[in-house]
């Protein structure tokens, strides 16, 4: 199963995209932690990757097409893969498609989880992150997932902020690439939207409404995957 998963940084997409690894047991493929971990490892990749990355701003796609294309091709990504974080504009899309295409490999399915932005904003500035693992969620501005005091709601470990979760021009930064219908984030969902209505509904286009809670946007997803 391959699966492409969107939406707007603060959409909860980490979240639901962990349920869907589970669900169909595929790797899940971020590219912000990607790049996070590079950076954190000191390896070129990751210098090269900071600065653009505490601005707000996108990784440039001579560093990043080929990255994740790399990445597609590993051992485990055989039985399929979850992209979550990219394609982020039109030129990553396609990119994707037609490297896709040249290896014969279809896409199954496309996740878009449809947010307000201002919504997304104040989620982004509540988010806080676990040290023991990034997919326990934390935010101090969602009742349903309000940490337990200063630590971690699942396990009790400290939680830290992400630098760029706390910068407002940086986050604007980002929702104005994502919500760019041009050149942009939704331009790629666009193009892919185009590709199944040329193609009978192939990848099949699952659109969820990003407003209620965690859990709800979790039961929704799980009822239209099966
Ligand atoms: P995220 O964790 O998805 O919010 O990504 C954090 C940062 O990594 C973004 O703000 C970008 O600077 C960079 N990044 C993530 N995905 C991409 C991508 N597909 N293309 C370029 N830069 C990216």
């Amino acid at each position: 199963m391959n699966i492409l998963f969107f939406g707007p940084n603060g959409s909860g997409k980490g979240t639901q995209g962990a349920m869907v690894k589970e669900k169909f047991n595929i790797p899940h493929i971020e590219t912000g932690v990607i790049f996070r971990d590079n950076i954190s490892r000191g390896t070129t990749l990751g210098k090269e990757a900071k600065g653009y990355i505490d601005r707000g701003e996108l990784v440039p796609d001579r560093i990043t097409i080929p990255m994740i294309l790399d990445r597609l091709k590993e051992d485990d990504c055989t039985k399929g893969w979850l992209l979550d974080g990219f394609p982020r504009n039109l030129t990553q899309a396609e990119a994707l498609d037609k490297a896709l295409k040249q290896e014969g490999i279809g896409l199954d399915i496309v996740i878009e989880i449809v947010l307000d932005r201002q919504i997304a904003k104040n989620r982004i500035m509540g988010r806080r992150l676990c040290v023991n693992d990034n997919n326990h969620p934390n935010n101090i501005y969602i009742e349903a997932i309000r940490p337990n005091g200063d630590k971690c709601r699942v396990c009790g470990g400290d939680l830290k902020t992400r630098s760029d979760d706390q910068d407002e021009g940086a986050i604007d930064k980002r929702h104005n690439i994502y919500y760019d219908d041009k050149t942009g984030t939704v331009a790629a969902i666009n193009y892919f939207k185009n590709v199944s209505g040329r193609s009978n509904g192939f990848p099949r286009i699952i659109e969820l409404d990003g407003k209620p809670g965690v859990k709800e946007v979790a039961a929704d997803l799980q009822a239209r995957l099966t």
